[in-house]
């Protein structure tokens, strides 16, 4: 995440290296520090130019070298926590609806595989009830069970998100239809055979899940959220705690 590179070298030049390396990461993700012996007035600002964070002229104190890292260091970890404020939901941990959109919209561009992306809906039934009988202490522990069942069956490929209140948003690719009923109907079982305790009572809750598939390369993030939402309003019209599902090509 570090560094610290030296104008002087063999085979490359420091400047050079830090423009390679900026191409590659970010400032969000690596800083850079050049440092160099030369006294040339043109090559703080090349460095800087070329996406160096820093610049240390040497020779210089131990002091002085260890107060620039740890600066550096410093700045990407704040940096770190602002990304973290900004994109994730503060009460479940999960990417909020922005990031979620983000991404998801950055997966429906990539490379065509072929394959099926799934969108879905998520919402807990009848959820102004657990607010209403045990508080809104319970509601927030409700929806905390929720985001956990979902992120224990994410996988590194799929997203789920808090898309507001008591409403969850996920994009799972390449399941075919079977296995993106058993997937879903899954989390449906999951949230349904919990049980927390609260209190002197014990909280259980069940969800209602809306789901459109569509192959990846027509994949259009509005209408698969779209029409996960007319999905997920059939599944409560029809009695809630249940799984609908449209396939679209
Ligand atoms: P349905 O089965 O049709 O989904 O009914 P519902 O009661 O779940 O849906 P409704 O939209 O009527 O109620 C959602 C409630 O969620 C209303 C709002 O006060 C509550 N809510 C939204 N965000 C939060 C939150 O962060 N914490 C808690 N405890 N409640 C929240
Ligand atoms: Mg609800
Ligand atoms: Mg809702």
């Amino acid at each position: 995440r570090l560094v610290i590179v030296d104008e002087e070298m063999r085979g490359m030049q420091g400047v050079e290296l830090t423009r390679r390396r900026r191409a590659l990461r970010a400032r969000d993700k690596v800083a850079v520090i050049g440092i160099s012996g030369n006294s040339d007035p043109s090559l703080i600002p090349r460095f800087l130019k070329n996406g160096a964070n820093d610049f240390l002229r040497k020779p210089f104190s131990r002091e002085e070298f260890f107060c620039r890292v740890s600066q550096n260091v410093d700045q990407l970890e704040l940096i770190g926590t602002l990304q973290d404020l900004a994109t994730r939901d503060f009460l479940t941990g999960l990417p909020n609806r922005r990031s979620f959109l983000e991404q998801s919209q950055r997966q429906l561009s990539a490379v065509d595989n072929g394959g099926m992306v799934a969108v879905a809906m998520v919402d807990i039934d009848h959820f102004k009830h657990i607010n209403d009988s045990l508080g809104h202490e319970a509601g927030d522990q409700a929806i905390r069970a929720v985001a956990s069942v979902l992120q224990a069956n994410t996988r590194s490929q799929d997203i789920s998100s808090r898309f507001g209140g008591e409403e969850f948003c996920l994009m799972v690719s390449g399941l075919d239809a079977a296995a993106s009923a058993a997937h879903f109907e899954k989390v449906r079982q999951s949230v349904a055979a919990l049980r927390l305790p609260f209190g002197d009572s014990v909280l259980s809750m069940t969800v209602s899940i809306g789901v459109c598939r569509m192959p990846l390369r027509s994949g259009n993030l509005h209408s698969l959220i779209t029409e996960a939402d007319r999905q997920l309003y059939l599944a409560k019209a029809a009695g809630r705690n249940r799984v609908c599902s449209a396939d679209t090509h």
